[in-house]
């Protein structure tokens, strides 16, 4: 109680420090699939495969193709605070990685059981370190890494009582690979839960990265995302932001967004990506929303799929342990630059049936 005496300062231990800091990056399975899904696209993937039992709860498994961890660099992998990603503040203010933080396999280290299976590229062996013991022991595998998580919030059985169903990890878990999916048509995805292939969606072998991500949005979002919305190609000019140095590179914001008619009732299906992160961010949600302010009444949602990209520098993304939450440098840039992208979008095909009309 607040009564109660007071204790002497200490540090706190290294597995309580990283169970508080996991409280924070972990809040469920889906939050282990989306650290190790950012991991894998950050190792060069180009497929990956996930595999779960009981929603994640027992097992979370993810496998990729990508560049690997040298047997040496495996214990250091599970330090808190241990990166390849940067090794400076230069490095950390034009980030280019989903990661780089150093803490999620250190924070999931410390609530489940961990072992990781890697094999580099160019090496000739694989290994399989154990999280628990530290074990290190070669093990057969081609190039890449496989994570697995098992028993999740084991050791801290508060956490483990506000799960819910496992359907509904389950759904969680797939709605956070659904995000990765989406920016990342150049990769393959496949979820396996209980033994059973749940959701595969192929690479896209497109040439014209514009093709892929439509073939892509059909593939995980359905038929109706694409065919009931229309493309958004946006590039904004440096002279509508007079006050900025010359030079400034320009806004780029893509994707699709739905027409009016495809709107619904929750904001279920509205994904806005920046510099390939997908993101809630307010500044976004806020103009593609006002976009649709003539044509969708009251609390209508529209549907879309934004990616918005933007220097490293002129963007912060570490304002958040999970990096859901960006900070532009200058909102009003991003802003306008996403209004103006879906104003456009949709005015091409109202202006389309209009000449079509009075012709
Ligand atoms: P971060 O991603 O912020 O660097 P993590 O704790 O997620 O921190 O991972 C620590 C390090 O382990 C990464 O920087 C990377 O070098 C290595 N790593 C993790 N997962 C993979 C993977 N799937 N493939 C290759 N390297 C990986
Ligand atoms: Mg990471």
């Amino acid at each position: 109680s607040a009564t109660s005496a007071r204790r002497v300062i200490r540090e706190l231990p290294d597995e309580l420090i990283s169970q508080i800091a996991a409280g924070e990056v972990v809040e469920r399975p889906a939050s282990v699939v989306r650290e190790l899904v950012d991991n894998a696209l950050d190792a060069g993937a180009t497929q990956i495969t996930l595999r779960l039992l009981a929603g994640g709860v027992r097992l979370i498994s993810v496998e990729d193709d990508g560049g690997g961890i040298p047997m040496a660099e495996l214990p250091v992998a599970l330090k808190r605070h241990a990166t390849s990603k940067i090794a400076n503040l230069d490095d950390l203010e034009s980030v280019g990685t989903m990661g780089f933080r150093g803490e999620a396999l250190a924070a999931i280290n410390s609530i489940a059981d961990m072992a990781i299976l890697s094999r580099a590229t160019g090496h000739a062996s694989a290994y399989l370190l154990d999280g628990r013991s530290g074990e290190l022991r070669p093990v057969a595998r081609s190039a890449g890494t496989t994570v697995e998580v098992k028993e999740l919030f084991f050791s801290t059985p508060a956490r483990r009582k506000f799960l819910k169903t496992d359907a509904t990890e389950l759904a969680h878990c797939i709605e956070a690979v659904r995000r990765h999916a989406l920016a990342r048509p150049d990769v393959g995805f496949a979820i396996w839960h209980e033994g059973k292939l749940v959701e595969q969606w192929r690479a896209c072998p497109h040439p014209d990265a514009m093709d892929a991500l439509t073939q892509r949005l059909r593939d995980v979002l359905g038929d109706d995302f694409v065919e009931q919305s229309v493309a958004v190609d946006y590039r904004s000019s440096a002279h509508k932001r007079p006050h900025e140095e010359d030079g400034l590179p320009p806004v780029r914001v893509w994707g699709r967004a739905g027409i009016p008619d495809a709107s619904r009732a929750r904001p279920d299906q509205q994904f806005a990506y920046v510099n390939g992160r997908f993101v809630r961010d307010k500044v976004i949600t806020h103009a593609a929303r006002s976009a649709y302010e003539d044509v969708l009444h009251g609390q209508r949602q529209p549907v879309y799929a934004l990616y918005v990209a933007i220097e490293p520098n002129r963007v912060d993304v570490n304002v958040h342990p999970t990096k859901i939450e960006v900070r532009f440098r200058d909102s009003r840039e991003v802003h306008q630059a996403v209004r103006h992208a879906v104003d456009d979008a949709l005015a091409a095909p109202r202006a389309a049936a209009v000449a079509a009309a009075v012709s």
